[in-house]
């Protein structure tokens, strides 16, 4: 199949041309889809986009015009996409289900232990010459109560790993995972994992009723001086009423992979630029404070299953097969 694979960067397309195996006709372009950009699209049934591409209504209808009729998501998550509006024009949504859950868990794990013992600061430090410990001081992972806020693969992944560390788990989700049972998570109410968890964790999807889950009151609920990390999606968090905790010293320490306005942001260099969302900026100033630009999922394996899965979608497609990996529209 004819695909254009978007927003491509290097790394795209040596994956996707290892696992294609010149089955079918990608073609690579740096182009982030929207309606304005759209155009590109002609003459190519199936498009690869990435989570930053937007595929709203106003895009996928220009896309229909111009003749497709499957995306191809390189991602687990499908927010960036109005699937009715895919299924009103005729377009076909196929993702990638599960590609390495250990890649965000274990990103995610580094992330609570940069923060907890300053790996960033002591990094700066040491290179500096300054070989104080003043200031570096970190507490023990082991006792510790975790909250794990969406227990899918991902979360199931740092379950495990926060075991082994010797922490206590409290689990909140939809529905309750067998696999996180056994592993001793203890389900309970959001309310209350909020109210008694030192470190918190978010793995949920977003979707409109977990826009904004972290806002003031129930940040407002978290123990003084705890510890929050998004490596999910950015809407998850109200940034400013994160914002506000952490000038009012309530929150003790944030890592944050995604951020809500990072389309605008993300997945490009703008080192010569002047970044004007200030919100963005103000979080850059907190010392307690890590962002780094979606990279959780950025290993080797990951990539490597994202591109084969990919690869196979558009067989499956091709060959008007069935598959887990179709998106559909809830009815
Ligand atoms: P998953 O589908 O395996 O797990 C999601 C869990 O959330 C499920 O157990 C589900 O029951 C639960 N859930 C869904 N809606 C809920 C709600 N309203 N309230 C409570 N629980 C709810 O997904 P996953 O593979 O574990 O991925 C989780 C999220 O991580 C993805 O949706 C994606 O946004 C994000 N992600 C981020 C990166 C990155 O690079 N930072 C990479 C991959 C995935």
């Amino acid at each position: 199949m004819r695909c254009l694979v978007t927003s491509a960067r290097p790394y795209d397309e040596q994956f996707l041309r290892a696992a294609n195996q010149g089955r079918h006709d990608l073609v690579f372009v740096e182009t982030t889809l929207s309606a304005e950009t759209a155009f590109v699209a002609q003459g190519f049934p199936a498009i690869c986009p990435f989570f930053n591409d937007t595929l709203d209504a106003h895009t996928l209808e220009t896309l229909a015009r111009l003749g497709t009729r499957l995306l191809v998501l390189r991602s687990t998550g499908f927010n960036h996409v109005d699937v009715p509006a895919a299924e009103k024009h005729g377009i076909a949504v196929m993702r990638v289900r599960d590609y390495s859950p250990y890649s965000v868990a274990e990103f995610t794990i580094g992330m609570m232990l940069t923060l907890n013992r300053h790996l960033h600061k002591a990094y700066n430090r040491v290179r500096d010459g300054n070989f104080l410990l003043d200031g570096l001081l970190g507490f023990d992972m082991h006792g510790k109560t975790v909250g794990i806020i969406g227990t899918g693969s991902i979360g199931t992944a740092l379950a495990r790993i926060l075991k082994g560390m010797g922490c206590h788990l409290l689990g909140y989700d939809i529905a309750p995972n067998p696999v996180c049972l056994e592993l001793g998570v203890v389900y309970v109410p959001l309310e209350a994992l909020l109210r008694k968890s030192q470190i918190i964790s978010l793995h949920i999807p977003l979707v409109p009723e977990t826009r904004h889950l972290i806002d003031a009151e129930r940040i407002a609920l978290m123990p003084e001086g705890a510890m929050l990390i998004n490596t999910s999606r950015g809407p998850l968090i109200d940034t400013k009423a994160l914002i506000a905790a952490l000038k009012s010293r309530h929150l003790g320490a944030v890592g944050l992979d995604v951020y809500e306005e990072e389309a605008e942001l993300y997945f490009r260099d703008h080192c010569d630029d002047i970044i004007c969302d200030d919100t963005f900026e103000r979080l850059l100033t907190f010392p307690n404070v890590i962002v780094t630009g979606h990279q959780a999922f950025f290993t080797r394996e990951a990539l490597s299953t994202i591109a084969e899965t990919t690869i196979q979608n558009l067989d499956t497609y091709s060959q008007g097969k069935d598959s887990p990996n179709y998106v559909r529209a809830a009815r």
